[in-house]
């Protein structure tokens, strides 16, 4: 075989390459895992020797493979193969059939952990009677199940009792051990007040652990993703990933946003000293962990994001402390600024945003402008003025999860922030046009159980329920084109991974990352993208998924 033949030659199809040189082409040559051109067939057919395979893509659409830039990978696929599954939509009633049915399951103090619950029922967890009705149906089995947020949860008696809660108890800083008018705990926990609870939860063994790393990697790139970002990442994290990675089995790009910040859940400090000393040596040839993670606010749902005005749902209440004050989180980035870290700080109320955009703005005066860039995790509330000092501060906007249409969650928001609040909320075309790095994500295992970045996309085209569940659209002037979109799920969260040059996009040279779907998303109808099909997955020139 000649050296200049090509492996694999696809051909006959709607390449969309998302490089703004040469849009679409119809053919694409790869050799040794690379692009090695892309064009029309009679510019790529002389790379076509005696041995190359040759795949007819039948007029479909080939583009590169999507990038999730926010996702909890391993703790989610964990949850997904660990966990009993709730609907965030179920009331409580169908929330208890469901425990007393896993409680069937298992035995003596086996452990029942269930995602996740979302606005209907909390109402009746915050009522009297909800710990009694649920112990009435657990008895002595521990029983905990996570509100969709991530930042709040709710117990029965018995995992209370294992968690060393009690009436006694006191709430530990950023969180609160929700308790009755006689001062006993009802379950319900908020923020770190859960902590305790999640902590005794038994440990799934390492090779559960390993096989869960596998599994969420054939999960992405069964959904067409050949890259992601962990948004909180443990030493454990690093480590499974990092042997599949050296077993050659880690077939997606992966950053790592490393919990090096007190206010991570899961934070050592032992451990976080080590994973930032040895972020380089920890990570594999397909990994990068030069990323750190603060949280700073909490979710509207719970009342815990910091917004500058009060809720409509509960104007005399006090203004959410954020977890560090302006000057802490200042010193913080200009830490890990100074050592090449990007972070990504959590925040998604209007006024943790702007401290994140003044903590940056300072961190830029003292460390100088050219540092790394810096992100924003969800910042749904950004207010109109704070928009421009994304692109001026190189602050990177991640959008996630995907509550810019109407479901239960970003619904929820509306009830607590007021539908006029609400009504200015994701802002995506005001971003886009103020030059800002944007990306979109899923937040996986967040707001749903499923992973589905066609229904996010759909969302943002249409800025209504891809479902059909839920009437009306949010904001729908905000709404952007699919060409704007499909950068926010490829070459912009390519670039933040600092990973431009090498994926993202489909051009000569580049890693041959890439996914064959069932239908043209430039030609269909808007609300046709959420069934999409990925028929076919390639990483590195490999087919991982699907069939061509
Ligand atoms: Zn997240």
């Amino acid at each position: 075989m000649p050296n200049s033949s090509a492996e694999t030659i696809l051909h006959n199809g709607v390449i969309r390459t998302m490089d703004a040189a040469n849009p679409v082409a119809e053919a694409l040559a790869v050799a040794g895992g690379k692009i090695v051109r892309v064009g029309s067939w009679t510019e790529v057919e002389p790379l076509r020797g005696e041995r190359t395979a040759l795949i007819d893509l039948g007029g479909r659409m080939l583009m590169p493979g999507l990038i999730d830039f926010h996702v909890h990978l391993l703790p989610s696929m964990i949850a997904r193969l660990h966990t009993t599954a709730i609907d965030t939509a179920d009331d409580f009633d169908t929330i208890l059939r469901k425990i007393a049915d896993a409680c069937t399951r298992g035995a003596g103090r086996d452990w029942v952990v269930a995602n996740s619950y979302g606005a209907l029922a909390l109402q009746r967890m915050r009522e009297p009677g909800a710990l009694a009705a649920l112990d009435a149906v657990s008895g002595d089995r521990p029983v905990v199940m996570q509100h969709l947020s991530g930042h709040g949860h709710f117990a029965n008696s018995a995992a209370l009792q294992i968690a060393g809660i009690d009436a006694a108890t006191p709430n530990p800083p950023d969180g609160e051990i929700v308790k009755d008018a006689d001062g006993r705990p009802t379950g319900l926990l908020v923020e770190s007040g859960a902590w305790s609870v999640t902590d005794a939860i038994p440990e799934l063994s390492a090779a559960g652990k390993a096989e869960a790393a596998r599994a969420s990697i054939a999960y992405l790139n069964s959904l067409g993703i050949t890259g992601f970002a962990d948004a909180s990442a443990s030493l454990e994290s690093l480590e499974f990933y990092k042997a599949l990675d050296d077993a050659d089995a880690l077939t997606c790009w992966a950053a790592f946003h490393l919990a090096l910040s007190p206010t991570c859940s899961g934070y050592a400090a032992d451990e976080a000293r080590l994973m930032r000393e040895q972020r380089r040596e920890l990570c594999g040839p397909h990994m990068n962990a030069d990323f750190a993670k603060i949280f700073l606010d909490g979710v509207p749902s719970l009342r815990t994001a910091a917004m500058l005005a009060p809720y409509a749902s509960a104007p005399d209440e006090p203004p959410v402390a954020t977890s560090l004050t302006l000057d802490e989180l200042t010193e913080a980035i200009a830490d890990f600024d100074r050592d090449g870290i990007g972070v990504k700080v959590h925040a998604v109320g209007d006024r943790a945003i702007r401290m994140v955009l003044d903590a940056v703005e300072q961190v830029r005066r003292r460390n100088g402008p050219g540092g790394p860039q810096h992100q924003i995790a969800h910042g749904q509330f950004i207010g109109a003025t704070d928009i421009p000092r994304l692109a001026e501060l190189n602050v990177l906007h991640d959008m996630c999860p995907p509550l810019w249409h109407p479901n239960s969650a970003s619904l929820t928001h509306e009830r607590m922030v007021g539908a006029e609040r609400y009504a200015t909320v994701w802002p995506v075309r005001d971003i886009l046009a103020a030059g800002a790095a944007v990306v979109a994500a899923s937040d996986w295992r967040t707001i749903a159980p499923d992973l589905d970045p066609w229904e996010a996309m759909c969302g943002l085209v249409t800025r209504r329920d891809p479902t059909g569940r839920h009437d009306g659209a949010h904001a729908p002037d905000q709404a952007v084109s699919v060409a704007e979109v499909l950068p926010l799920y490829t070459t912009n969260p390519a670039a933040a991974m600092r990973l431009g040059d090498r994926t993202g996009r489909l051009a000569a040279g580049l890693s041959a990352d890439m996914i064959m779907l069932d239908r043209d998303l430039m030609t269909i109808e808007p609300l046709a993208i959420a069934q999409t099909k990925v028929l076919a997955t390639w990483f590195e020139g490999r087919l991982v998924h699907g069939s061509a």
